[in-house]
């Protein structure tokens, strides 16, 4: 298959490529590098530094490469900064995205796999959370992207186009080969700063907030392999070639792990104590975010191969101690 990949040179695009690389597929990557790293993006994969703002230039990468599909992953994803400067987030997520479409559109590319995120559902009534669980984001983050979400199911309606909309959990570890991983700056997610506390690159590592509704008072999440949401994406890419219909999913494993338990297993897995101290809430996080991913593993037929809290934290500790960017 021929697929062009938005935001192909950063953490989950980049490991998309590789396995849609090793699966044989012809990969065009579109990235304007802002968060993105053009080490990650293999050789044999053609790289176009391109904002997706720019209709113009995606209509003509698109007509010279005529991708069969795209997969969207350019965006930005901090909900804390989100929360501070949510005009950026509404032109990049929002604005960006539907340039895009309007460039495949005029160019007759009609298969999309969009980037969405468990925190389109705020704080869920139920948990694990379906994907029939009304969409009530609590940030501006997640707001883009519900938005988008919108979008996209009033334009497939009507226009030739069919789509995937991913639901991310929180994307964690790095592909065990060590030649790629989690590189964001500044980072702000809580696995690799734990590590780079654990490697002595930080004093501390900060709890934000311990009187939510949990069991320790910290949130939880469902860390999901970044190898296994790549996954995902191939699955999502095949049904939409073998004629699937538009549909949402949620890439979780189904399982929960507070703060302070992500922050005892790395204590376990590096060896290495460190010094933790808890603070306010960030604005803008909800209590618990866990999955139910049972619509992805059924109708996707996912198969998660890494759904292992402590090995996932060994290889982001492995790519930690020997990152190439
Ligand atoms: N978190 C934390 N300390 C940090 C970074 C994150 O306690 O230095 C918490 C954060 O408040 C959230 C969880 O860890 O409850 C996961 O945050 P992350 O930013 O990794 O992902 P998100 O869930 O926001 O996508």
């Amino acid at each position: 298959m021929k697929v062009a990949v938005t935001g192909g040179a950063g953490y989950i695009g980049s490991h998309t490529v590789k396995l849609l690389r090793e699966n044989g597929n012809k990969v065009l990557v579109i990235d304007n590098l802002y968060n993105g790293h053009q080490e990650a993006v293999p050789d044999d994969v053609t790289f176009i530094k391109c904002d997706i703002r720019n209709t113009e230039n995606l209509k003509t990468i698109f007509n010279e490469f005529k991708p069969e599909a795209v997969i969207h992953f350019a965006a930005f994803i901090e909900v804390g900064e989100s929360t501070k400067n949510p005009l950026a987030f509404y032109i990049n997520n929002v604005s960006g995205t539907l340039s895009l479409l309007s460039a495949m559109e005029q160019t007759a590319v009609n298969r999309i796999i969009f980037s969405s995120t468990a925190a389109v559902y705020g704080n869920p009534k139920t948990v694990p959370i379906p994907e029939t669980e009304p969409v009530k984001p609590i940030n501006p983050y997640g707001q883009t992207k519900a938005c988008v979400e919108k979008a996209l199911k009033d334009i497939s309606q009507f226009d030739n186009l069919s789509y995937v909309s991913l639901r991310y959990f929180n994307a964690a570890g790095a592909d065990p080969s060590g030649l790629i991983g989690e590189s964001h700056n500044p980072e702000t997610h809580l696995i690799p700063l734990v590590l780079k506390t654990a490697k002595g690159e930080r004093e501390q590592i900060s709890i934000f907030g311990t009187d939510y509704p949990t069991p320790d008072g910290t949130c939880i999440r469902d860390y999901i392999h970044v190898n296994d949401l790549a996954k995902a994406h191939l699955l999502a890419l095949e049904y939409l070639m073998s004629g699937g219909k538009s549909d949402i999913f949620n890439c979780g494993y189904g399982k929960g792990y507070s703060v302070r338990e992500i922050i005892e297993t790395a204590k376990k897995v590096t060896g290495r104590n460190f010094k933790v101290i808890e603070e306010e809430r960030r604005q803008g996080d909800p209590a618990v975010l866990v999955a139910d991913s049972s619509k992805l593993r059924k109708i996707l037929n996912w198969n998660p191969e890494f759904d292992d809290l402590e090995f996932i934290i060994k290889t982001a500790w492995n790519w930690e101690l020997n990152r190439r960017f």
